[in-house]
């Protein structure tokens, strides 16, 4: 028999592509290093990452970090939603600062809802949401179109950011209206918000996504680079590598400064240095850049999370109602949507008997894997008893609808008592 692997429902097949050609790293290499992994990470639905190893070392040495993501307010927040959120607070909880930005700019550029509409979506369905699975007052919550320290970064951003680029990860055309391009660099002005002096200068900051949101952390991590002053390159020497740092924008005294506290050899546009590691090059480098009025950003970290499945199988998609369920979908709807999803279950009860069902075709076990069993034996169970032909779908799905309805109620009574706590997010 095959190893009992209750993770495998998530199948990593189609994002192998991604490690290869993208330069993404597998997650679980970090997995041991981190203390209480989330459920996520523990059953490698988080499977992918960039730089993440630099927030976990600030979480274990306990230096500042943080944790953002933006929501489109254009429609209802979902289970989806839900695992973005999830990861935010999570994050908070390990001592991360939490940003959490209503993309309403994007909602109104890109799908033409109102503002009205946007803050209205905004609250009751994303922030209500966060709150009520966890997130906490200390947490930056914020509209995009209120924030002076995003819209101006925004512009900055601009200047080093061009219509070819943009168009090449976007899909621009001639046709796009220019405030839809705004609101792109809008969300890389979210992700580099919380590195501002305002909330306490660079520092690592992850922004956990789906898969398909690498090229908004590409072109994000490209405009950091283009946006600081000092570019730091690794150079091979003739017996040892060195440092060397080359100033872009940067006046003249800041590259003496580099020079002296490195102890580097000063050229007219850089600094070689030999005898410092990179970390200690770039915290000296990021204190002169700063001191000189620069932004010294730290490249965003993301991780990576698969897609659920939709209900129906195929992709989850907002605008098939049947497919996902909405977190503020009536709890007896959710329950019926479940009870209606396509399982992994044999064509006959002798069949499943016989040969076990399939959960890695299953979105009801997919449920349960992402949103409904905490506990990993509980689910382990689930999965064996799937598998060795001992459980039924009629009864598996009535357990995997009841915990969906008292999910939905609890989360919905905790929304309402949220409403009362918004005055401590800001809002
Ligand atoms: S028994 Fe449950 S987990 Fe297994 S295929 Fe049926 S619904 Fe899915």
């Amino acid at each position: 028999m095959n190893t009992l692997d209750p993770w495998g429902a998530v199948k990593i097949d189609n994002y192998t592509k991604l490690f290869d050609e993208f330069g993404i790293s597998r997650f679980d290499e970090l997995l041991g290093n981190i203390k209480n992994p989330h459920r996520y990470m523990r059953r490698h639905i988080i499977f992918g990452h960039r730089s993440y190893d630099s927030v976990l070392d600030a979480m274990i040495t306990g230096k500042p970090f943080a944790a953002m993501s933006g929501f489109m307010p254009s429609g209802k927040a979902h289970l989806g939603h839900k695992m973005v959120m999830e990861m935010i607070i999570w994050h908070q909880q390990q001592g991360g600062d939490a940003f959490l930005a209503i993309a309403d700019m994007e909602a109104h550029a890109v799908r033409n809802i109102s503002w009205e509409k946007c803050r209205e979506l905004g609250i009751n369905e994303y922030i209500l949401s966060a709150i009520a699975l966890g997130l906490e007052p200390g947490a930056h919550v914020y509209f995009q179109s209120k924030s002076d320290h995003v819209r101006d970064l925004a512009f900055e951003l601009g200047v080093k950011a061009n219509f070819s680029e943009l168009s090449a990860i976007y899909g621009f055309s001639g046709e796009t209206n220019i405030a839809h391009m705004v609101s792109a660099l809008t969300q890389s002005a979210d992700i580099l918000q919380p590195q501002l002096k305002e909330f306490r200068g660079p520092k690592p900051v992850v922004i956990p996504v789906g898969a398909d949101q690498d090229p908004h952390i590409r072109l994000t991590r490209g405009l950091a680079y283009k946006v600081n002053m000092f570019i730091i390159e690794k150079r091979p020497g003739n017996d040892k590598s060195y440092i060397s740092v080359r100033g872009k924008a940067a006046p003249k005294e800041a590259l003496k400064e580099i020079a002296k506290r490195t102890g580097g050899k000063l050229y007219e546009e850089h600094v070689d240095v030999f005898a410092l590691s990179s970390e200690e090059v770039e915290a000296v480098v990021r204190d002169v850049e700063l001191r000189y009025g620069g932004y010294a950003f730290m490249p965003p970290a993301s991780t990576y999370h698969k897609f659920m499945t939709g209900l129906q199988g195929g992709k989850m998609s907002s605008s098939v109602q049947e497919s996902f369920i909405a977190l503020s979908d009536k709890p007896e709807e959710g329950a019926k949507k479940v009870m209606r999803a396509i399982t992994g279950g044999r064509v006959t009860i002798e069949e499943q008997k016989e040969k076990g069902g399939e959960p890695e075709k299953c979105s009801v076990y997919e449920l349960l894997l992402f949103h409904l069993i905490e506990d990993d034996s509980e689910l382990m169970e689930v999965y064996k008893d799937c598998v060795g032909g001992t459980r039924v779908c009629g009864v598996c799905k009535k357990h995997a609808a009841e915990r969906m309805k008292e999910f939905l109620k609890g989360h919905q009574e905790k929304m309402e008592l949220a409403r009362e706590r918004l005055g401590e997010f800001g809002i």
